[in-house]
């Protein structure tokens, strides 16, 4: 490997092929993939899932910049591009899928324009939030579970759906830091219609299922927690589900030396889901007085993982913040996006997609400045349009993984030269 060059990140001997790539493509950020340059666009050779395969072979096409649909140069869509955030009363910084460094130049930029901040997919995380907010929780990290679990209860979340390795990677893994013959592991199903198909592997002992519908998960966990203390529970059934189920899941959490509970909240879709988070916790809570178990919580897609934290670290608060005032200013309810812009209370949205064309912008009625990756999905044409590159792919970068302990350097594997969303953000910041 030959001396990395400041602007690009890409090596001055650079061969083309790479090895232990880190994969921003979800949440896990899995950090093994082996990867080529070719000249027919970039190949996944080794350990990538489907999800890594579209991000990291999709060919980007040769567009740029326009302003209303016109082809523009980028000094001028980056002044178009001001005009419109200089003028606007309460512009929304939205999307925002993009690293570390894209984020701080969203939070400068919002900060200097007295704008809102808000990611495409924070009302599932607003899901974890408010219960961290609230009253606090016992997690754990995925090195942690890998190596240490004896039981997983996947929480009426489609983590395969979502996380295509994370089975792979974390709960089939043959050997564990402590031992080249670890104990077997039981995983349970707790959700209607998961995919269990990944839960294969020689490691794997029972695999139980519990198909209860995921609004009524929390009223389970509030049964567990009960009986856990001595409760008495009646009836046959608890959340719809035979009581005598439930038992064995109680019985099998009180035995397991290291258990853990792994949601997405992407996949927690139904009404007041944060209280089936808070039910989950408060278990894991109590449960802990007696044996170690904790959570788990996945998600972290299209960067909104590293978006909640560097928010979080500038503001003191995660996403939802308006610079309206002058100083950050935190409301869940009147600063979510979606909300703003069905109240017409916002006149100017400026949206960052850098990893897949599927990050749409809502459907809205204000103008739009549009920072994305080409083929990104648009309904309407943006006033101003610049493609970005994503991080990972085309530019060097930082990126902070589902269970936030951990902060992934991307590298550039020089698909394309686009410009990361920072440096336009930073030149339209510039230009206000
Ligand atoms: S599971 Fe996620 S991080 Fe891992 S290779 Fe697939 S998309 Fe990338």
């Amino acid at each position: 490997m030959g001396v990395m060059t400041e602007s690009t990140g890409t090596s001055a001997t650079d061969s083309g092929h790479y090895d232990n790539v880190a994969c921003p493509f979800c949440g896990i950020l899995c950090d093994d993939l082996a990867i080529s340059r070719t000249a027919g666009g970039l190949k996944v050779t080794k350990n990538g899932c489907d999800k890594a395969k579209a991000g990291f072979e999709r060919a980007v096409a040769s567009t740029g910049p326009q302003i209303a649909g016109k082809p523009a140069t980028l000094s001028e869509a980056v002044a178009a591009a001001a005009k419109l955030v200089k003028s606007a009363e309460l512009p929304i910084f939205g999307g925002l899928g993009t690293d570390v460094e894209g984020m701080r130049a969203v939070m400068s930029i919002a900060d200097n324009a007295g704008g809102v901040v808000d990611h495409a997919l924070s009302e599932g995380q607003y899901r974890n939030f408010r219960v961290l907010q609230s009253g606090g929780w016992v997690m754990t990290t995925l090195t942690e579970a890998r190596n240490r679990a004896d039981l997983f209860v996947i929480v009426g979340s489609d983590i395969h759906q979502l996380h295509p390795r994370f089975f792979e990677r974390i709960v089939c893994n043959e050997r564990s830091m402590f031992s080249d013959n670890p104990p077997k592991r039981t995983v349970v199903f707790l959700g209607e219609g998961l995919d269990q198909s990944a839960a294969k592997s020689t490691r794997i002992g029972d695999v139980i299922t519990i198909p209860a519908k995921g609004e009524r998960i929390g009223e389970i966990m509030v049964a567990l927690r009960a009986m856990a203390k001595g409760g008495a529970i009646s009836g046959d059934t608890i959340g719809g589900m035979p009581r005598a189920q439930i038992e064995d899941l109680l019985a099998r959490c009180q035995k397991a030396s290291y258990g853990v509970m792994v949601w997405a909240p992407p996949s927690l879709s139904f009404p007041n889901a944060d209280l089936t988070v808070q039910a989950t916790s408060e278990f894991i809570k109590d449960i802990n007085q007696t044996s170690r178990f904790a959570g788990l919580s996945l998600g972290g897609n299209e960067g909104a993982v590293s978006a909640g934290a560097v928010c979080a670290w500038q503001s003191g608060y995660p996403l939802r913040v308006s610079f309206a005032s002058g100083k950050p200013h935190y409301d869940t309810e009147r600063f979510a996006m979606a909300s703003l812009l069905a109240n017409k209370q916002s006149d100017l949205l400026v949206w960052v997609a850098s990893y897949t064309p599927g990050l749409s912008p809502p459907d809205c009625d204000v103008p739009m400045v549009v920072l994305g990756t080409p083929g990104l999905a648009l309904s309407r044409t943006p006033a101003v349009y610049i493609p970005v590159g994503t991080p990972g792919v085309d530019h060097a970068g930082l990126i902070v993984r589902c269970d936030n302990v951990v902060s992934l350097p991307l590298r550039n594997l020089g698909r394309s030269t686009l410009p990361r969303a920072a440096d336009v953000l930073a030149q339209i910041e510039a230009a206000l």
